[in-house]
């Protein structure tokens, strides 16, 4: 079965997102595979988002993703990657639909709630790099 990587990002676990986060991926019947609260350090977080590097938002982002914990998930199910991103709408709030997660949570491009992996090449690659396999059920 498909495996995606979402992380719920600091602000909204301080806001008390993860519960609803949750609840809507589980309606929609993924499964949850694995779950850990985890302040990322410097080096996982510039593996994550190598794709940034040198980006003038660069440090901002990496700055704001350590800031606090951040809720790692590994969810599974029929085409959970696309569905998965669908679910949380576009990347800037200003532009994601109402019924999104972030368009009904979101603030603005840097808290923008949660990140949702945009392949399933990358949700490996992201799986590999948050989690053991040991914590994987
Ligand atoms: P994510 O990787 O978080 O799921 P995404 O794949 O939809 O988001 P990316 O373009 O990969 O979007 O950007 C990664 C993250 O970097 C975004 O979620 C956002 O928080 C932040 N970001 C992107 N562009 C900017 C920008 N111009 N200014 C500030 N933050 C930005």
């Amino acid at each position: 079965q498909e495996q995606t990587f979402l992380a719920i990002k600091p602000d909204a676990v301080q806001r008390g997102l993860i519960g609803p986060i949750i609840t809507r991926f589980e309606r929609r019947g993924y499964k949850l595979r694995a779950i850990k609260l985890i302040v990322p350090d410097r080096s996982l977080l510039e593996k994550h988002y190598d794709e940034h590097k040198g980006k003038p938002f660069f440090e901002k982002l990496v700055g704001f993703m350590g800031s606090g914990p951040v809720c790692a998930m590994v969810w599974e199910g029929k085409d959970v990657v696309k569905t998965g991103r669908a679910m949380l709408g576009a990347t800037n709030p200003l532009n994601s639909a109402p019924g999104t997660i972030r368009g009904d949570y979101g603030i603005d491009l840097g808290r923008n709630v949660c990140h949702g992996s945009d392949s399933v090449d990358s949700a490996k690659y992201e799986i590999n790099l948050w989690f053991q396999p040991t914590e994987i059920q």
